[in-house]
């Protein structure tokens, strides 16, 4: 019998890699992957610890498995990723029933130390040193990149995949804790990463995402030369059979004039850039310790827009940080107002033990106010990308199908004939009538309706004349 593994993933695109690596390296090991936890004979939580939210999930979680775990109890319970290197044994003492604690710097364990449990070595816990247990090196040494073959059966869609470019960060930004959880900043060698998407591109992959929790910071000197982003892409741009290169996510400082000719002189990079700006008022920024100003920040995205016309910007802000006033969300306002992002993801300030803010500052905010600021960014920034989606109508784009969309997934009846769900090049959503057969393809769309979010269109068929039918 195949051992049943159960993975859930929450948090980033990091988060969705490891995971799709850990199922790779379990499946080698002869675990297949069922639908519920109840199936499954291993049952693994890949975590994120930048909102307390995502981790109070993962408690309960948990929780609803103690009993599973008293009947059976030779289920594994695993705990991977961010929370697990965050809390490490406070895991164990929340729930003493978990077998298995692994951070994000030793994933490539875990079949190893599954079959420990299994041998009766006790429950087990690998994790990476913290930042200041060391010597820099011996630190970076103490998170290992994992980045092993691939299982391309894994991927969300077998022609698009993400590949790590960087690990860890080094920005210390006072709220974030994906410094202490990811550890020190390191780029992968170029020629790891150009391998990786060349085996890619051979086993069908359109289009590849490179990750980074900086991704425009990065940079690796190998035998006295250096490669920067743009090198890079540069470089990937000639692989045979890739139509697509995207990067996330991007550190408004490290925003270069030679990455933003890389991405308006290479074809197949998409002109969709990822920067968040976090906040639009001085002082908070100051107090976020982002280490660039409104008014820098405002620069970039000229230079953005100088230099690639019609390319697609997208941010992040989080409303409610300590200490922030009405006129400092009014800055903030401000800015999303005239910098017409394609779209930006709004968080509420979740306080986090570990980082600087929590130390420094009280959360002051109250929560009613958080999410009435939260609501009013989102409307502000709702009403312009629906704006700038208009001029879209009656436009053809091309779009990378990406597959059925939600309402068809619901409804699948294993008809050919569904709706798809696929993205132009700057990373707009476009849903439009297709056929299964379609799925992977880059095909014109005609836009003829939109919204804040999504584009609809039907695909263009192309004319054929008579002189095809008479072949
Ligand atoms: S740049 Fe700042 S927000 Fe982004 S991962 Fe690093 S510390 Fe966190």
């Amino acid at each position: 019998m195949p051992k049943q593994l159960y993975i859930e993933t929450v948090g980033c695109q990091m988060n969705m890699l490891d995971s799709e690596l850990v199922v790779a390296s379990l499946r080698k090991a002869g675990y297949v992957v069922v639908d519920t936890p109840a199936q499954a004979d291993t049952i693994l939580f890949n975590t994120c610890s930048v909102r307390q939210h995502a981790e109070d999930k993962i408690y309960s979680a948990l929780g609803r498995l103690k009993h599973a775990k008293k009947h059976n109890p030779d289920k594994i319970i695993g705990v991977l990723g961010c929370m697990a290197q965050k809390d490490q044994k406070l895991i164990f003492e929340r729930a003493p029933f978990v077998d298995l604690i692994v951070g994000p710097g030793q994933l490539h364990q875990i079949p190893d130390l599954i079959e420990k449990i299994h041998a009766g070595e006790g429950r087990q816990m690998e994790v990476s040193l913290d930042r200041k247990a060391g010597s820099r090196e011996l630190v970076e040494q103490s998170f290992e990149s994992y980045d092993p073959l691939r299982d391309p059966q894994m991927r969300p869609t077998p022609f698009q995949a993400f590949v790590r470019i960087m690990i860890g960060c080094d920005k210390f930004c006072t709220y974030c804790i994906v410094p202490s959880v990811r550890g020190p900043e390191q780029s992968r060698p170029a020629a790891h990463i150009l391998a990786e998407a060349r085996q890619l591109a051979d086993e069908g992959c359109r289009e590849i995402t490179l990750l980074g929790q900086t991704v425009n910071s990065y940079q690796h000197t190998a035998d006295g030369q250096t490669t920067r982003l743009s090198d890079l892409l540069a470089e990937l741009h000639e692989i045979e059979g890739l139509a697509r290169l995207k990067f996330v996510t991007n550190y408004p400082k490290d925003m270069t004039d030679d990455l933003l000719w890389a991405v308006r002189d290479l074809p197949k990079v998409s002109p969709y850039l990822h920067v968040p700006a976090q906040s639009g008022s001085n002082r908070m920024l100051g107090r976020m310790k982002r280490g660039y100003t409104v008014e820098e920040y405002r620069e970039m995205l000229v230079r953005i827009r100088e230099t690639i016309p019609g390319s697609a910007v997208t941010s992040d802000f989080i409303v409610g940080f300590c200490g922030e006033t009405e006129e400092d969300f009014h800055e903030t306002v401000e800015l999303v107002r005239e910098s017409r992002f394609k779209n930006s993801f709004i968080f509420k300030y979740s306080e986090r033990p570990g980082t600087k803010s929590f130390q420094l500052y009280p959360d002051d905010v109250p929560e009613e106010v958080k999410r009435r600021r939260n609501n009013e960014l989102l409307a502000v920034q709702n009403a312009i990308s629906e704006e700038d989606n208009l001029p879209l109508l009656g436009q053809t784009v091309e779009v990378l199908v990406e597959g059925p969309s939600k309402v068809a997934q619901r409804n699948d009846d294993g008809a050919s004939n569904l709706q798809l769900v696929g993205r132009t090049h700057c990373d707009r959503i476009v849903v439009f009538d297709g056929n299964r057969r379609q799925v992977g393809q880059l095909l014109d769309v005609a836009i003829y309706d939109v919204d804040d979010f999504t584009l609809f269109g039907s695909v263009v068929t192309q004319h054929v004349g008579p002189e095809v039918y008479s072949l």
